[in-house]
């Protein structure tokens, strides 16, 4: 079995068009969707949710401002500096500060400290017309996107052993932080899926600096390389200077986007189109 993740080092470089264009023609694959703050290939999937959980993020203490005697003893103990006066004189916990070691819940001599578990972030098993994916649902302002990006890879692999599958296709998150660290652990191949433009350019630097620590194999395609051709010369460049095979170049096709539209990957939607041709040819160089 084979797992690549998709990577982009930032948003808007049509990578998860790509994704989904790729998974409408592997075979006996497993798909997960890393992206869990902004998760949306499960719109062109149209999956069956078989089941969902609930994922906890770190907890957060709240006062019972009717108990609270004021004492202050919490406030002392506090390391992350998590606990304030208020102007009239009571207490209050900054929740983003909150680390959620609950030591201000057992210091407290009238038991006026809680801990609230959000249950915000949401993770589901489904089943779709490309095979099993993995999703998830963050609540906004919640944290932990790197553990709950392990929790559906984790499921994703129970799932592909359990089943025999060939590939797991893993769709990963923007930018270099601990969810895109998550979504490369172990990994066979990553796909980079690259825009010619100066912030495309700056931002896949910095994941390929990220990606070198893991020793693992890396293929790179140009997205939308006749946008700026300039920029494109240089992508190449780079990509010859790193030893990063460049398996596609895809020209502006507003297929993809029509595609989305009507809620299918660009190889259903134009399976004649420039655009679908390539792919397979990608998708036949990434699977040896
Ligand atoms: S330790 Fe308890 S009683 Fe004392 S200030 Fe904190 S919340 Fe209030
Ligand atoms: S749980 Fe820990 S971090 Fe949060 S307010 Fe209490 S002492 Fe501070």
């Amino acid at each position: 079995m084979t797992e690549i993740t998709i990577l982009s080092g930032k948003g808007g470089t049509g990578k998860t068009s790509i994704t989904v264009a790729l998974a409408s023609l592997v075979q006996n694959t497993v798909f997960s969707d890393c992206d869990v703050e902004a998760a949306d290939m499960f719109l062109i999937f149209e999956p069956e949710i078989n089941e969902e959980f609930t994922f906890e993020s770190g907890a957060k203490a709240i006062i019972d401002q009717d108990k609270c005697n004021r004492c202050g003893k919490c406030y002392d103990v506090c390391r992350f500096d998590a606990i304030f006066y208020k102007e009239d004189g009571g207490l209050e916990i900054n929740p983003l500060h909150c680390e959620g070691c609950r030591l201000c819940e057992r210091i407290c001599p009238v038991s006026a400290i809680t801990m609230l578990h959000p249950e915000n972030n949401k993770w589901f098993i489904t089943e779709s017309r490309f095979g099993p994916l993995i999703f998830a649902r963050m609540g906004p302002g919640e944290e932990n996107s790197g553990k709950l990006v392990t929790t559906i890879r984790k499921k994703a692999k129970e799932i592909a052993e359990a089943s025999g599958a060939d590939f797991i296709i893993n769709d990963g998150p923007p930018g270099i932080g601990c969810p895109v660290i998550s979504s490369l652990t172990g990994v066979d191949k990553v796909l980079l899926v690259i825009e010619p433009t100066k912030p495309g350019l700056h931002d896949i630097l910095r994941l390929i600096e990220l990606i070198d620590k893991f020793k693992m194999s890396a293929f790179a395609i140009i997205n939308k390389y006749d946008i700026n051709k300039t920029i494109c010369i240089e992508v190449e460049r780079k990509l010859k200077e790193l030893n990063i095979p460049l398996i596609g170049k895809i020209p502006f096709d507003k297929m993809f986007t029509e595609a989305m539209v009507n809620r299918k990957s660009v190889v259903e939607y134009a399976p004649d189109s420039v655009a679908s041709k390539i792919i397979h040819e990608v998708w036949d160089k990434l699977k040896q």
